[in-house]
């Protein structure tokens, strides 16, 4: 039986909220209009307060790996040397897009599975051969594998150079904290469909000072993804305007998603984050199975778990979306077979936890693997939880 509506379980694109489907479901509006520059100016408050940044959080039309290739063309130019911390698939695609547009692409790469070692990327940058580096270019969470990297700890590596910090967000933005100017981030990337809850399309780009700077002086060719054409206008106080014609309804419902994190609170959002995580654990190690990251690399964006022994995991994640009606995902490229992934970020909240885990249960017995039924279940339902001041959370 194929489910009306699957529950996507997934690193993204995440679920809408009712009210980010309504706002959408409207007359379309000009983008050189007053109503269209109103939904801008509050649509860049708010970013401002997910990206915990005072700086023009950039708005483009392309997903996350659009804004990638964006940052690149922007902040360099042709043969510049920079360094690439790489543990997973999209750490490989940051080396990729630099590599493409000719830069000297300098690789740190560590397991999949473990978090960048920070005393290696600290000796790294000493050394005589990495003088010349002009950024280091990272992911700060994982999807592939589910690891969180600790930006803040790199950031501080580069105080007081000419270097530049470049962090792809895409996936924990608006679900893990990255304080981008408390950190000294100088470029961070993001997009629209994980924990931002809206639909996928539209990427962010925040850019420090001196990221700035390095941008007026970047000599690789750009024309669509001019940033400098981008952040003129947010200059002024109200004068919002964009270049060219922007994913109006997408801007709109981006909007309302952030409308309602700012409701609920920043701090609130991570920490429901943080315990829907914990009770997935808990659910997941009451099933037999344990985690494919260290414990204390693993993000809250995420559960990535090491698929039990014999089971065709594949046909696991078919019956769970198919039969009962939830999407999780495999292993991509070299981590297919390795393991299974469960997402829970944005508009998550415990019954879908709970749905979630009872359909594991059941695609996992369906296909051979023993399990004592509502055993998960309930570990998820005994998770204990003790936060400071998480009365308002999504429900
Ligand atoms: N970076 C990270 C960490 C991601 O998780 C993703 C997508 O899953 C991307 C980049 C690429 O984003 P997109 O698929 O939106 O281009």
């Amino acid at each position: 039986m194929v489910h009306k509506e699957t529950l996507l379980m997934t690193a993204g694109p995440t679920m809408l909220p009712k009210r980010v489907l309504d706002a959408m479901n409207r007359q379309i509006i000009h983008h050189r209009s007053r109503a269209f520059e109103e939904v801008l100016t509050g649509l860049q408050k708010d970013l401002q307060y997910v990206f915990q940044t005072v700086n023009t959080v950039l708005i483009l039309a392309s997903s996350g790996t659009g804004a990638m290739e964006a940052a690149v063309v922007n902040l360099f130019s042709p043969g510049d040397k920079v360094l690439v911390l790489s543990n997973g698939m999209f750490g490989e695609r940051l080396a990729e897009v630099a590599d493409v547009f000719g830069l000297n692409v300098q690789k740190l790469t560590f397991g999949w599975g473990q978090a960048v070692n920070i005393h290696t990327v600290a000796d790294t940058l000493e050394k005589d051969d990495y003088k010349e580096i002009k950024a280091v270019l990272m992911v700060h969470h994982e999807t592939s594998t589910g690891v969180t990297n600790n930006v803040e700890a790199v950031c501080r590596l580069l105080e007081d150079s000419e270097r530049l910090s470049v962090v792809d967000a895409v996936s924990s933005l608006g679900g893990l904290e990255l304080q981008t100017d408390n950190w000294g981030v100088d470029v961070v990337i993001s997009s629209s469909q994980k924990a931002l809850m809206a639909p996928p399309g539209l990427a962010f780009v925040s850019m420090s000072r001196k990221a700035w700077k390095r941008c007026a002086d970047a000599g690789l060719p750009r024309f669509y993804w001019d940033f400098r054409k981008y952040g003129k206008g947010f200059s002024g106080e109200l004068a919002c305007t964009v270049p060219y014609t922007p994913a109006v309804s997408l801007l709109v419902g981006q909007a309302e998603a952030l409308r309602m994190i700012r409701e609920e609170g920043l701090q609130n959002v991570y920490e429901r984050h943080k315990k829907l995580a914990l009770a997935v654990r808990a659910g997941i190690k009451a099933m037999g199975l344990s985690m494919f990251p260290d414990e204390e690399d693993a993000s809250y964006i995420i559960t990535s778990v090491k698929p039990p022994e014999g089971i065709d995991m594949e046909e696991v994640r078919r019956l769970a979306e198919e039969k009962y009606g939830v999407m999780i995902t495999c292993g991509q490229r070299r981590l297919k077979g390795k393991l299974f992934r469960i997402g829970h970020c944005g508009y998550v909240n415990m019954s879908h936890i709970i749905t979630t885990i009872e359909a594991l249960e059941n695609a996992l017995s369906d296909s051979g693997y023993h399990v004592e039924k509502g055993k998960a279940v309930q570990a998820v339902r005994n998770t204990v939880w003790k936060p400071g001041n998480t009365n308002k959370t999504i429900s």
